[in-house]
């Protein structure tokens, strides 16, 4: 089925973050546009420093106080944007809930795991002491965590940093969120604590209701598994948003290209130069001091637009005369 024939949840529009400092402004976000789709991964992947997490952030309102932001992020018919403190803590966590690079941030170190994950539900949806521990122990079993009723009765100290990270995503999911964050999933993860993470997600994606999910990663070949969408974020902007299956192919964007030839599988040719400082970004096309291309395009010192190609879309000028043509190959 096309990625495109599923319910839009989430619509992020022209979403700029900016935080404010000593030395002056930042610019960390910059026009972010993306679609999360029910039952659907889309997977931001890009380096350290592209702004990836804090898309994130910005989704569930918890940036600092020092950033703004403008644009849309349009959720049941409103604007997060514009909701007021209030109204957003009806929203995170119940129904956007994020899963952080860090499960220490989030787990609470006085209560045992099934407790957290049973408070959900008996605040939401009003269950019976008894019978939310015992709805705990099956959506610890079904994330792979066992034996379930060791893991409900332990406390977060108790458990390694893979299974912290699979019990915070039991309690993300015990509220049926209708979107599904989660930040750097293997990071820290070792190959076989990796496989259970990713079964515990496709466990996710594949239940019945199963929530939108932005899959936050630096690990492409983690996202190669899950996603259906690959959104590649270079520099605070979206460089390309391709589907899976075509994205690990013949990917379109420059950068992606050379992401996938540093995976140790495809060669781990090291990508040229370093990825600019957000406080700096380069002029024009912010990729242009590390492509291969750029020589031959003159226009690479203005900013390239997002161009469809497609049904996929990327911010790069070779593609400017396909967008043009009507005999282009997609
Ligand atoms: Fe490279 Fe130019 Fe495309 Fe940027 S716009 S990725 S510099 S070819």
């Amino acid at each position: 089925m096309p990625v495109t024939d599923t319910e839009v949840i989430l619509r992020i529009r022209g979403l700029k973050v900016s935080f404010q400092t000593e030395r002056g402004r930042i610019d960390v976000l910059d026009d972010i546009s993306l679609n999360l789709r029910k039952g659907r991964v889309l997977s931001l992947v890009g380096e350290s420093g592209s702004g990836k997490s804090v898309l994130g952030i910005s989704i569930m309102r918890l940036l600092p106080s020092n950033a703004s932001s403008s644009g849309e992020i349009l959720y049941g018919g409103k604007n997060l944007l514009d909701l007021n403190e209030r109204s957003m803590r009806e929203i995170r966590g119940k129904e956007i809930a994020w899963i952080p690079q860090n499960p220490d941030t989030m787990l609470n170190p006085t209560l045992k795991i099934g407790d957290q994950i049973g408070e959900i539900l008996i605040e939401r949806y009003g269950y019976k002491r008894k019978e939310a521990w015992k709805t705990s122990v099956e959506i610890l079993r079904k994330l792979g965590l066992n034996p379930p009723e060791r893991i409900a009765r332990s406390y977060p100290h108790q458990l390694s940093g893979g299974m912290k990270q699979r019990a915070l995503l039991a309690i993300g999911i015990a509220g049926k969120p209708k979107v599904l964050l989660v930040d750097e999933p293997t990071k820290g993860l070792d190959s076989i604590m990796k496989e259970k993470a990713l079964k515990a997600l496709r466990e996710i994606k594949n239940m019945r209701d199963s929530p939108a999910i932005l899959l936050i990663t630096h690990d492409l070949e983690f996202a190669e598994k899950l996603a259906d969408v690959i959104a590649v974020m270079y520099c605070g902007q979206i460089v390309e948003i391709t589907k899976a299956e075509y994205f690990f192919r013949s990917p379109l964007h420059p950068y992606s290209k050379l992401l996938l030839d540093a995976l140790p599988s495809r060669g781990l040719i090291p990508i040229p130069g370093r990825h600019p400082n957000i406080t700096d970004p380069p002029i024009g096309c912010r990729f242009h001091p590390r492509c291969p291309y750029s020589h031959s395009q003159e226009k690479c010192l203005d900013e390239p637009p997002m161009i469809p190609v497609g049904e996929n879309e990327v911010k790069c000028w070779l593609y400017d005369d396909i967008r043009n043509s009507s005999d282009n190959a997609y």
